[in-house]
């Protein structure tokens, strides 16, 4: 078996794996670096950058918590250097994990010819590869509005953010989404003066809308100035700073000035160059490519996993997806089950959700009875000296079936994977009421939280 992979990110690098582990001769076509946007321009950098951002926060508590300590400041450029330590050293274990596995690893970018060939240009020139099975895992890039585009001087996106060797003053973040909101509560924890213009009534729109409240109280504490429902009309660099205008909810025209403004307004497929349609792939209309749950494109031979599908736009899906489509290669008819996805937030106090917000059930048809748990009731909050947070656990009122569980609290994105056991085998209330919680962990609170959708919670009155 022949398999070539084009993308070497969280989809790629896991197919060209999976797939070797199972026998396959297998090349990857990587154009950039290993590890993809995760590891070098996404979840990795970005998660480096907010725990340094909040343990410096938190050394704001220190004297609470009976630690005598001269008041901390914040060297960035250590910072960016821990940040980059931690991203070579997983690239060059993706690298290693890549060559052990037997993996022919081409730097180079690739185009198809036709179904079963790929031109890769190289460095040395153009090489021909054929295989039997594509996988095209080419990913995403961050978008630029039709009205202001990135230069990545002033005005930047994620990619520049995160190559940032010095702190500005201030920054304005276009989109109060999850890059906008993980990125503004870092930079405002550093010392960043930081304002949020969101197009929608709500940051993080798509989670449940009492974790998207509990964002928006978190980030006003911060220090966040927060404008929704506003409309971004422009923005000029005038050398002493970039003028973003805008207008609000009710129509009043404002401005805000600030030395950098960041563009999270979203991500858009990457395809382009690729000539998918070389091989007879129908793009999809947002350049993407479209598959079945089993990541097939309509060519038999051709599939496709991670961002460049236009479906969800996560790492964990597309290494899921990645395994997904290597066992399909073989003979497999295996589906992403979508109501399992783990939706995290890595702010402080940490969001994750799993299953139907209590606003998609609703849409959805079904009758819901929810639970709620705070997280200031919670013992173990309490001694970690967080007490912004949340359970909720989203029912059925017929059957009892958990629809739905949203967390926001410490720790909590370690806690939601294992819920979809909860969710996949619809397990109910009762059956969850009926497992042992650990004392004192932040996860009784999820207990709680499903006895209280009967109004039997304990700690609660
Ligand atoms: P990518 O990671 O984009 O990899 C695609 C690769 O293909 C790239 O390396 C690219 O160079 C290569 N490529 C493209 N075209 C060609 C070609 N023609 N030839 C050869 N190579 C090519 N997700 C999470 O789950 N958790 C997070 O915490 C998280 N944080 C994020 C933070 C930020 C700031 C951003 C931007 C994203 C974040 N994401 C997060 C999303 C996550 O990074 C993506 O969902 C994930 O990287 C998608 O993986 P992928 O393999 O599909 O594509
Ligand atoms: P997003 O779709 O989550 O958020 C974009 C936000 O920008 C939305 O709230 C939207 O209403 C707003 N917006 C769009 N146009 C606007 C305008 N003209 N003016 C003001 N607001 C506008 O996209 P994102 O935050 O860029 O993230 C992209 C993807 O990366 C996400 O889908 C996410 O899955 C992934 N990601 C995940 C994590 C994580 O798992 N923790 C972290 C970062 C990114």
């Amino acid at each position: 078996m022949e398999i070539l992979v084009i993308g070497g990110g969280p989809g790629g690098y896991v197919a060209a794996i999976a797939a070797a582990k199972r026998g396959a001769a297998v090349t990857l076509v990587e154009k950039d670096m290993l590890g993809g946007t995760c590891l070098n321009r996404g979840c990795i950098p970005t998660k480096a950058i907010l725990h340094s951002a909040n343990l410096f926060h938190e050394a704001k508590d220190f004297a609470e918590m009976g630690i005598v300590a001269s008041a901390p400041h914040v060297d960035y450029t250590a910072v960016a250097r821990r940040k980059d330590g931690i991203v070579k050293q997983l690239r060059g274990g993706v690298e290693f994990l890549l060559g052990k596995a037997g993996v022919d690893v081409i730097k180079g970018t690739a185009r198809f010819l036709s179904r079963d060939k790929v031109a890769v240009a190289t460095a040395d020139g153009e090489v021909e590869i054929a295989a039997q099975n594509v996988i095209i895992a080419t990913g995403s890039t961050p978008c630029d509005l039709p009205f202001l585009q990135a230069d990545g001087k002033n005005i930047i996106n994620s990619d520049h953010a995160l190559a940032l060797q010095a702190l500005p003053k201030s920054m304005v973040v276009i989109g109060g989404g999850v890059i906008g909101c993980e990125f503004a509560q870092a930079f405002v924890r550093l010392g960043v003066t930081v304002t949020i213009l969101e197009a929608l009534d709500d940051l993080v729109a798509t989670m449940d809308k009492d974790l998207s409240a509990l964002m928006k109280r978190v980030l006003k504490k911060d220090g966040v100035d927060i404008h929704l429902s506003c409309r971004v009309q422009g923005a000029q660099d005038t050398g002493a700073g970039v003028c973003v205008t805008y207008s609000e909810a009710d129509g009043a025209q404002k401005s805000v000035t600030a030395d950098k403004v960041l563009i999270a307004t979203g991500r858009r497929a990457v395809a382009d160059g690729l000539d998918a349609a070389a091989a007879g792939v129908v793009m999809g209309e947002r350049g993407n490519v479209p598959v079945d749950g089993g990541c097939r494109t309509n060519v038999d031979g051709v599939y496709a996993i991670g961002d460049v599908t236009g479906g969800i736009q996560l790492a964990h899906v597309a290494s899921h997806q990645a395994e997904i489509a290597v066992e399909n290669i073989f003979g497999g008819e295996e589906e992403m089950d979508e109501r399992i996805v783990p939706y995290c937030i890595y702010t402080s106090p940490e969001m994750a959700a799993m299953g139907y917000t209590e606003q998609k059930a609703t849409e959805a048809g079904y009758a819901v009875k929810t639970g709620m748990f705070a997280a200031s009731a919670n013992g173990r909050s309490m001694i970690e000296g967080m007490r912004d947070g949340l359970s909720k656990a989203v029912l059925d009122v017929g059957d009892g079936t958990v629809l739905g569980i949203h967390l926001a609290g410490p720790n909590v994105t370690e806690m939601i994977s294992p819920f979809a056991g909860v969710i996949k085998f619809e397990a109910t209330g009762e059956d969850v009421a009926h497992m042992i919680f650990a004392h004192p962990t932040v996860s009784e609170f999820i207990h709680e939280s499903i006895l209280d959708a009967d109004k039997k919670a304990i700690h609660k009155v």
